[in-house]
């Protein structure tokens, strides 16, 4: 049975990658009428972030992606919290060393670095490896006595991996294919701290054994662990059971050079809820769902980075996906994020929205302004130009001369079109329009070209006029609606207030 694991460490922020990464794992899961399983990976108690669990259970929950086992779900596989497995990795350590797989290390912090300044007065790096292992404070280099008083002595030690000398090991991932790598180049990686937490690739490793994980799926920068994890695999005789990995590609930056980061997202005005967080409320205030994004955008643009339907369709609902996803279209290479393109999408799934929809959204937005719009309008104004924006909140500078008259009128657009015998005009205008019986698009429109046939002007240079009085600027729907919707009255007052 296919289970997969989503694996994030409450360190703060969720970043647009793991966002990316929980929504392959889910989709691979769902295609395969498989689990999706939440771990929360909290041994790293130095970079722990208060709150951060609940902000990525909400951020996937926004999302629409469910999660089957987990803190808050529950499962046959728990605790889903690695700080609550602390006695499941020490005996797999003790393990390790019992079997001559790991050894227990001494050294400390100041002497591992003075080591790494040393190393790099002559240009070169330190490695705890095993060229360097035994003129270093463990128990392969010292005597069996000595380690027993170093513990004795309550002196703090980890536990390192014995990373075989030479051994040539092949492993296939699903994305990049076959992966060969040498031992020799690995160094012994700390499995276990002094605090008596695992690292992050022991309680990986054991996790997804104990949990039956089928595949690992997560992100490129993970790929240099994996040596370390399928020797952990072999060490533990779980080979035969070892799940089988893929490395998603990298998201880059939109200039296509470097990895995609926070600030790119900032600079591109795309400050990522939930894919990045922050922990004060002005900060909060930024974020795709504070930007408007609508959550299936979101999920629709995530897959599309890094993996392709290898046909032309871009708008995929989840369902859609599920239906659709394979690994074997993944891309190796990087994903370009392009932050236009994230708002055509957004833009794509607005305009499918009804009005009245839309209109429910656009009303705090309204309020704020404050505005009290009769509801029926307001769905009547959305619909006239939801194809213009791509987000509910861009309806207001579109729309708000249908609900406050314009007070400034856009200089260059005066200067055009307000001119001649345009301002004589307008205000003869003013009667005509009184004379209109029925206030309807069609019989303003009637008067008004009587009118100007009567002066012989030109029928575009008067509408540019009577768009700027009415609207302020050269912008926005269809005048006649415009004029029929706020009202004769109003009409009036603004092409009065224009003229004066
Ligand atoms: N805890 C790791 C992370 O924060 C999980 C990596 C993995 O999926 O193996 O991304």
């Amino acid at each position: 049975k296919v289970r997969v694991r989503f694996a994030p460490s409450p360190t703060g922020p969720l970043h647009i990658g793991g966002v990316r990464t929980a929504l392959f794992n889910y989709l691979f899961a769902k295609k395969h009428g498989g689990d999706f399983i939440l771990r929360i990976e909290d041994t790293d108690q130095t970079r722990f972030v208060e709150g951060a669990e609940a902000y990525i259970n909400a951020s996937l929950d926004w999302l629409g992606i469910a999660v089957d086992e987990g803190v808050a779900q529950g499962g046959s596989y728990g605790p889903y919290k690695q700080s609550e497995r602390k006695d499941i990795y020490l005996q797999y350590a003790e393990r390790l060393i019992n079997e001559g797989w790991a050894y227990y290390a001494f050294d400390t912090p100041e002497e591992l670095s003075a080591k790494r300044e040393a190393a790099e007065a002559e240009k070169t790096k330190f490695s705890y490896d095993m060229n360097t292992r035994m003129g270093l404070r463990n128990s392969l280099s010292l005597s069996a006595e000595e380690v027993e008083k170093l513990k004795a002595d309550g002196v703090a030690y980890v536990v390192r991996f014995k990373m075989p000398e030479n051994e040539e090991v092949k492993a296939v991932d699903m994305i990049r294919g076959e992966v060969t790598f040498n031992t020799a180049i690995l160094d012994d990686k700390v499995i276990f701290k002094s605090d008596g937490l695992p690292t992050y690739h022991l309680a990986n490793v054991v996790d997804d054994y104990l949990m039956k994980i089928s595949h690992v799926i997560r992100g490129e920068e993970w790929l240099p662990s994996m040596p370390l994890h399928i020797m952990l695999y072999r060490a533990l005789g779980w080979e035969d059971e070892r799940p089988e990995f893929a490395h998603l590609p990298l998201i880059l930056k939109p200039t296509g050079k470097g990895k995609l980061s926070k600030r790119d997202g900032d600079k591109a005005g795309f400050p990522v809820f939930p894919l990045e967080w922050k922990l004060s409320d002005d900060e909060l205030a930024s974020g795709y769902r504070e930007c408007g994004y609508f959550p299936e955008a979101v999920v629709n643009l995530l897959a599309l980075l890094g993996w392709n339907p290898g046909t032309e369709q871009e708008i995929f609902s989840m369902e859609q996906l599920i239906e659709a996803f394979s690994i074997e279209r993944v891309n190796k290479s990087g994903a370009r994020f392009d932050p236009e393109k994230a708002k055509w999408f957004n833009h794509q799934y607005l305009i499918h929205r009804s009005d009245a929809d839309l209109a429910e959204r656009f009303l705090p937005i309204l309020k704020e302004k404050g505005v009290e719009a009769d509801m029926a309008l307001v769905q009547q104004v959305v619909g006239l130009v939801k194809e213009r924006v791509s987000f509910v909140a861009e309806l207001w500078e579109q729309l708000s001369f249908f609900f406050v008259a314009p007070t400034e009128y856009d200089p260059k657009v005066v200067k055009k079109r307000w001119k001649g015998d345009v301002p004589a005009f307008m205000a003869e205008l003013s009667a005509d329009l009184e004379a209109v019986a029925q206030w309807k698009a069609e019989d303003i429109k009637t008067a008004i070209s009587a009118k100007i046939e009567e002066k012989g002007l030109g029928f575009g240079l008067v509408m540019n006029a009577f768009r700027l009085a009415l609207v302020g600027g050269g912008f926005g729907p269809d005048l006649m609606t415009i004029a029929e919707l706020i009202g004769k009255e109003e009409t009036l007052a603004r092409v009065r207030n224009a003229v004066a």
